[in-house]
């Protein structure tokens, strides 16, 4: 038994069964650092890892925080889309990170079928970009620009905050994604508004990062435009 972790059951809200899931306790929550784009590093149990639902019967899956809302159209497209196809498969024990990508990829799947928010969307493209990281793997880039993708369109059309990301922190992060991506122009822009925003004043942590991620996309920009000409 591994002590970190407990079980929580949850009913299904297509199929209506119940099942259970691994929890990691907050008590055993060890936070080692974190990337600057928030990734975060664990001692210990990841939580990230457990952060979706799968329902083991029909396969539907979501982020814990929005597992409860779907509409009686997107509990109709999993019942006809999805579970027909599912082989049935248990996420409730103890997870690696490979298992948590399997999860992670289920919700994305779950989530297009239902036509979930692309703020929700974007949110577990970024895990999976992170869980990629973790074990150095090459697709980390191909979430982390569907997570832009998904991220600048919440930005635009949907209530912000999406989770714990308010504006301005969406605003950093957008910046730094692209950064990632080697968008040093976009990324600068992301980073101006961010500084210019005056929510920023009241987190410090986040403009000081704000101010050392746009300096250091604005080198990474003149490199690589001193390279192009030299090309
Ligand atoms: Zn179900």
């Amino acid at each position: 038994m591994n002590g970190a972790l407990y079980d929580k059951e949850i009913q299904c809200p297509v199929c209506k069964n119940i099942f259970h899931t691994k929890k990691v306790r907050s008590s055993a929550v060890r936070v080692e650092r974190r990337d600057t784009d928030f990734c975060v590093y664990y001692n210990g149990e990841n939580p990230i890892f457990y952060g979706v639902f799968v329902c083991p019967n029909c396969g539907y899956a979501s982020l814990e925080s929005v597992f409860q809302e779907i509409s009686p159209l997107g509990k109709k497209n999993i019942s006809t889309k999805l579970s027909p196809k599912w082989i049935q498969r248990d996420f409730g024990n103890e997870r690696n990170v490979y298992k948590a990508i399997e999860a992670y990829k289920l919700a994305l799947l779950s989530g297009q079928l239902i036509n979930q928010k692309k703020g929700i969307l974007a949110t577990i493209c970024l895990r999976l970009a992170w869980l990629y990281r973790y074990i150095d793997g090459e697709r980390e880039i191909d979430f982390i620009e569907h997570a832009v993708n998904c991220f600048e369109e919440a930005f635009r059309y949907e209530p912000l905050p999406i989770g714990n990301l308010d504006e301005v922190s969406l605003v950093y992060l957008l910046g730094e994604l692209n950064r990632r991506l080697k968008k040093y122009d976009e990324a600068i822009d992301w980073f101006n508004r961010a500084v210019s925003n005056r929510a920023i004043k009241r987190k410090r942590k986040l403009d000081a990062m704000a101010r050392e991620q746009w300096s250091l996309a604005k080198e990474e920009y003149k490199k690589q435009k001193n390279q192009n000409e030299s090309v």
